[in-house]
């Protein structure tokens, strides 16, 4: 009978079988990054309220609704974290790391928790790979960045996948572009959706992300932040632009490139995958110049990004099964034995497994007949069959073929063929 609990709502369970692709995702994540001198750092899973209030912004859909906030019983407010650069930014001020050389290269793996409506591809809890440059504002950084994100991706062998490139400017300009944009949109009111019209105030660049139709055509004759930007960003982002256009990365120029968190300034980018449906999203980030300032430290600039791990899964193995060449081969000796040979075949396994082999035995009391065919069931590549002290039969399970062989002798024998 099953049991009457499930897990909660928004999330899942990642099973053996689902795991080979997760770690392929990260091992090429690991790989890429590392080698691009990107340190890894681990923080923790729930920080201050007050630290994603105020580095992701409080007037953000993720701050407003999807926080999943708690008191503990010390009355402080804690909140699981809803992504990875205000943490990752935090534990740059407390370890002093503006004293090392600049930029400092982090990145992170793990959890993340946002109370969304969950559907295909959204989840309330779900996994991001993330990589932090912090420390230097050269144009350098924000390619670099884009390029080592597009390799994770293209080595992974993700298909259908558009990187959308704008630029937010800086937070001089983009407040005078705010306001110009909040005048258009009254100027329009009446063609708004509700939700756009209660939050012009708030966040006018969320009416570029609209699907009402009124709303959409206010916004295709809106004026775009990149044409308003101010010279030094306008030149930062051509800098960008140039530098991927040398790398021979492809891009999608988006002037209306609004990205859900507040800390963004210049260079934004998402990485899209069309075969995913409506959550296709699989990564994105940007530069946040005034974000470790607004966090109480000095004046630094900072450049991320974040991929969906559990989205770029689900492009790569759609449901129906792996891939081709996704499965992971097991190999290794399941020992058989009778049970009056049960001590001598733990043992066994125990001094193949410490040589580094896949050993396994039967666990359930088996008769001889079913453990051969549990050792089929667990794709062993071999079966050593043990006859008390006597020589014991070692099977290929592919081609039947058998020979006798010492099982005092075995563990040399089967760790070197
Ligand atoms: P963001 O931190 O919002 O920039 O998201 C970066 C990437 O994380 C997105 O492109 C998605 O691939 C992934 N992601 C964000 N939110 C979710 C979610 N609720 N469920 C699954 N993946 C998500």
């Amino acid at each position: 009978m099953a049991s009457n609990f499930k897990a909660p709502r928004g999330t899942f369970d990642v099973l053996p079988e689902a795991a080979p692709v997760r770690r392929r995702i990260d091992r090429t994540a690991q790989r890429i990054l590392e080698a691009a001198g990107y340190g890894r750092i681990d923080t923790p899973a729930f920080e201050d309220t007050d630290l994603f209030a105020r580095g992701v912004g409080e007037s953000t859909d993720i701050v407003q609704k999807q926080m999943f906030t708690f008191e503990d019983q010390g009355g402080r407010s804690l909140t699981l974290r809803p992504e990875a650069t205000a943490s990752v930014c935090r534990a740059y001020l407390e370890h002093g790391m503006q004293k090392l050389a600049q930029p400092v290269k982090l990145w992170t793996a793990g959890p993340y928790f946002r109370h969304e409506r969950p559907q295909a591809g959204r989840y309330r809890q779900f996994t991001q790979i993330d990589a932090e440059a912090i420390g230097s504002d050269s144009p350098l950084v924000d390619a670099e960045m884009i390029l080592l994100a597009h390799d994770v991706i293209a080595e992974l062998g993700v298909e259908g996948v558009l990187l959308r490139l704008g630029s937010l400017g800086s937070p001089a300009a983009r407040t005078a572009y705010l306001d110009e944009l909040r005048a258009y949109l009254r100027s329009r009111e009446g063609e708004l959706s509700d939700d756009v019209r209660a939050r012009i105030d708030a966040n006018p660049l969320r009416a570029f992300d609209a699907d009402h139709e009124g709303t959409r055509r206010v916004m295709d004759e809106a004026p775009t932040l990149l044409e308003r930007l101010d010279q030094p960003d306008a030149e930062h982002f051509d800098e960008v632009r140039h530098l991927l256009d040398r790398s021979g990365v492809a891009y999608h120029l988006d002037p209306t490139l609004v990205r859900g968190l507040d800390y963004y300034t210049r260079t934004v980018f998402e990485f899209e995958c069309e075969h995913l449906g409506a959550q296709s999203g699989i990564g994105g980030g940007g530069r946040y110049d005034g974000l470790i300032e607004q966090l109480g430290g000095p004046a630094t600039p900072g450049c991320g990004w974040a991929l969906g791990v559990d989205r770029i899964a689900i492009a790569l193995e759609p449901p129906g099964g792996p891939r081709e060449g996704e499965a992971e081969e097991r190999e290794g000796v399941f020992v058989v034995a009778e049970p009056e040979d049960r001590q001598a075949a733990l043992a066994l396994v125990t001094e193949l497994r410490r040589e580094g082999l896949a050993a396994d035995l039967d666990l359930a009391d088996r008769a001889i007949k079913g453990q051969m065919k549990q050792a089929d069931r667990v794709g062993a590549r071999h079966a050593l069959i043990l006859s008390g002290a006597g020589p014991g039969t070692l099977r290929n399970m592919d081609t039947g073929e058998e020979r006798q062989i010492d099982p005092a002798k075995a563990v040399a024998e089967i760790a070197g063929s």
